[in-house]
């Protein structure tokens, strides 16, 4: 029975998915709708399109639908870098010397370097198709804003990025990479917006967060005729475009057979992290399998396994909905470390849920651990890879180890979310010695949750 397992396992372009898989549709409890902040009540849709795209408010709201035809137009651009390979780590588990079985699904290979360009293509199709002028977003170690920069300038979009300040004086070519798409980089807090200059008056000198670009982004949106604001993670929409990573990765181990037993994958604003598992939760959700699910987060901002599930704004300017998840407060400004993309305060509400039931693990993991996770991998694999997609790549190997000792041969599937070429630096201080892991006291993130909206739920 047992066929041997190629070193990658491709599918057939006819293979891609036709369709996005909506896990809410499975979901006994949903996940807790955005509330507008003036009157407590879940925003409605009418609410939602004066700053997101009309289609993909209905995608946000839609708890029912499990499958969501993929348009044609973003089915083709998909063919030019998809499907991505399932590719199993016989090198690593060689060096490991573990009997454990390790596969990761490989998304950088784009030139935004990361599995951002999934979503990225829908959002800006949208867009499109709605006859607006531009989108506004943030960015914050630069992928999100590198991947719709990338899907604007193929639908011929304006796009406008905040950049949180410290990746923008970090990441200089990041910055580049944008401005050669077209898009217009600007470093945020910044003087253009209302937000940009009271978030200046009161944090003088501060590096920038997400959450301040985000409130940024959405003001100019909102000011701005013909324009809307798309975000790269957090939202529902996101996670069902994301969708994509988890199907075609269940059909590629099935067509060697293959049932994993641990999913891992690195959690930010938890869009990589829900898009791997969907399918899989899916099974798990309708009793049909079981698998042990675990989100990587950074212990510089452990909105899971220290933050409080509750109702909080989704950006430091508090001109958002609020969103019931995992957070740390949206007033939380990780320290200017290196954990790059996965320093939002917040999580999705969708993967919060889950976790909140129980479904799902979530563990932290320190800097230094994670780069050396990464230089391990780097040596035996080949890719070299980003700093967040490197916090799963430390949780697979820590399983591997775990089967070394207790000679079980289980099944690892981990998401490699991109590469890690633009994080030269980070890998340098590391090399140097000279990272630092830096992690938040209690003090501070109760400081930080105290200041959490009060709202019912
Ligand atoms: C943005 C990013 C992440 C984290 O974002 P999620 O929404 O949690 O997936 C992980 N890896 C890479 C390479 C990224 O660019």
């Amino acid at each position: 029975m047992s066929k041997e397992i190629p070193y990658k396992i491709y599918l057939e372009e006819s293979e891609m998915p036709k369709e996005w898989y909506n896990v809410r549709a499975d979901m006994k409890n949903k996940p807790a709708p955005l509330l507008n902040p003036g009157t407590g009540k879940p925003m409605t849709a009418e609410e939602l399109g004066g700053v997101f795209c009309d289609e993909l408010v209905k995608q946000e709201l839609d708890n029912d639908t499990a499958y969501i035809p993929i348009p044609d137009e973003i089915r083709n651009f998909y063919k030019m870098y998809r499907p991505s390979p399932l590719v199993r780590a016989y090198c690593l588990e060689e060096k490991l010397q573990t009997p454990a079985k390790i596969y990761y699904k490989f998304e950088g290979n784009n030139t935004s370097g990361s599995h951002k360009l999934n979503s990225a293509i829908a959002q800006a199709y949208y867009a499109k198709k709605q006859g607006l002028k531009g989108v506004t977003t943030e960015t914050g170690a630069g992928q999100w804003g590198t991947a719709l920069s990338m899907a604007c300038s193929y639908l011929g979009l304006d796009c406008k990025v905040y950049m949180v300040k410290v990746s923008y004086e970090q990441k200089p070519f990041r910055r580049e990479v944008m401005r050669t798409y077209g898009a217009s980089v600007t470093p945020s807090p910044s003087m253009e917006t209302e937000v940009g200059r009271k978030i200046l008056e009161e944090f003088p000198g501060t590096n920038g967060s997400l959450g301040c670009a985000i409130s940024e982004a959405v003001e100019v949106a909102v000011k701005s005729e013909g324009y809307r604001y798309v975000l790269g993670s957090v939202l529902n929409q996101v996670l069902l475009h994301q969708s994509v990573i988890g199907l075609e990765t269940m059909a590629a181990l099935k067509k060697y057979d293959i049932k994993p037993d641990i999913i891992i994958g690195c959690a930010g604003g938890g869009s990589n992290l829900g898009g791997l598992i969907s399918p899989f939760m899916g099974e798990k959700l309708r009793g049909e399998a079981d698998y042990r699910i675990i989100a990587v987060e950074p212990a510089s901002c452990p909105s899971f396994t220290r933050g409080k599930y509750a109702y909080d704004f989704c950006d430091t300017g508090k001109v958002c909905p609020l969103a019931k998840m995992y957070t740390l407060g949206s007033g939380f400004i990780p320290a200017p470390n290196h954990a790059g993309g996965l320093r939002y305060h917040g999580m999705s509400s969708i993967l919060s849920q889950l976790y909140d039931d129980g479904l799902m693990e979530a563990r932290s993991v320190r800097q230094t651990d994670v780069f050396a996770a990464a230089e391990e991998f780097a040596r035996v694999e080949g890719i070299l890879p980003a700093p967040e997609s490197s916090h799963a790549i430390r949780a697979a190997i820590d399983e591997a180890l775990k089967c070394k000792e207790t000679g079980e041969e289980k099944t690892i599937v981990f998401g490699l979310t991109g590469t890690g070429y633009f994080d030269m630096y980070a890998y340098e201080a590391f090399h140097d010695g000279k990272m630092t892991n830096y992690i938040p006291s209690d003090e501070e993130i109760a400081a930080s949750l105290a200041k959490l909206p009060k709202v019912e739920g």
